[in-house]
């Protein structure tokens, strides 16, 4: 259901909706960006209540309840414009997410494509279309390896993303001059999503995703190499990835903790630490070979 009215009818609206079952409502208003910069929703403050105008999309698990909520407000606001909306199951996910708004991580703004800044100053834009690939700049560790990224020179590199998810890391890479960027992942679905949001951005032709789980289908060994995995395969793959690092090469890993990063150093002891990061208890290493 999607409610709109230029008024401040929210603090009604909201009474009636709690008489239903809501599983969501996502605030759609415009307004403009803090002085402080672009909003990142997971840091508040989210202004509470929100200011005007309502534009609410909200999110209900039957049709039947969504149509009884949409009557009751509409008997109560017969001004507000209700537009009642079927979604797929699947869509879900994706629906889910269309409140995400520009985020800034390093010389990078990741924005949705409702939200592409107007004038993004010396940023590097990556427009990311959010579905089920992970990597929206809305996880630390994603921005974590992008404000490492933006400290390496990646001109002439060729840079290898070890689970590349929504494309992100590659094709920060590919924006940043890289020569040739290969961004792999075990999932097609994440493989389609970095896909579709390749054709959002206008990249050089020196990019390319493939479905390969770099375990068993080592790619070429390259300049930089990005893994924002997880703690357990970093350390338990950690003989392969190194290989993919060519002599004197980067590698950025994230995915990890606080409690986990000793063993990743442990596992990748034969590189040098010459940068850590650290957000909500996320860490992002660079190291080199
Ligand atoms: N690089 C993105 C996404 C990180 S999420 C970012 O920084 O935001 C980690 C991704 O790694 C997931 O999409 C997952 O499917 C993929 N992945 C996990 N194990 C993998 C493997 N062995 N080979 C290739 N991809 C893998």
């Amino acid at each position: 259901m999607r409610a709109g009215a230029i008024d401040d009818s929210e603090d009604l609206v909201s009474a009636l909706l709690s008489d239903f079952s809501p599983v969501a409502i996502h605030d759609l208003a415009d307004r403009p960006l803090p002085p402080g910069g672009l909003w990142d929703p997971t840091y508040p403050p989210i202004p509470d209540p929100p200011p005007s105008p309502l534009h609410w999309n909200v999110c209900f698990n039957d049709a039947g309840e969504r149509d009884r909520a949409a009557d009751a407000i509409h008997e109560q606001l017969p001004h507000l414009a209700i537009e009642r909306v079927d979604l797929p199951d699947e869509d879900w996910a994706a629906r889910s997410q269309q409140s995400l708004t520009a985020v800034r991580a390093g010389a990078f703004i990741i924005a949705p494509p409702w939200d592409i800044p107007a004038d993004p100053g010396d940023a590097t834009v990556i427009v990311i279309e959010p579905s089920m690939g992970f990597g929206t700049g809305h996880h630390a560790t994603t921005r974590m390896c992008l404000r490492l990224l933006s400290d390496i020179d990646v001109t002439d590199a060729t840079v290898l993303d070890l689970g590349t998810g929504s494309g992100v890391l590659s094709m920060a890479a590919a924006l940043r001059g890289a020569r040739a960027v290969v961004g792999v992942d075990v999932d097609q679905d994440a493989i389609d999503s970095a896909e579709t949001s390749a054709r959002l951005n206008t990249l050089p032709d020196t990019i390319t995703f493939a479905v390969i789980d770099f375990r068993h289908a080592p790619p070429a060994a390259a300049d930089i190499v990005l893994a924002n995995l997880t703690g357990g395969m970093l350390t338990s793959s950690a003989a392969s990835i190194a290989a993919l690092v060519r002599p004197h090469g980067q590698l950025v890993l994230s995915g990890f903790d606080h409690t986990e990063v000793d063993r990743v150093l442990a596992a990748f002891a034969t590189f040098t630490e010459r940068q850590r990061l650290s957000e909500d208890n996320w860490i992002a290493l660079q190291l080199q070979k």
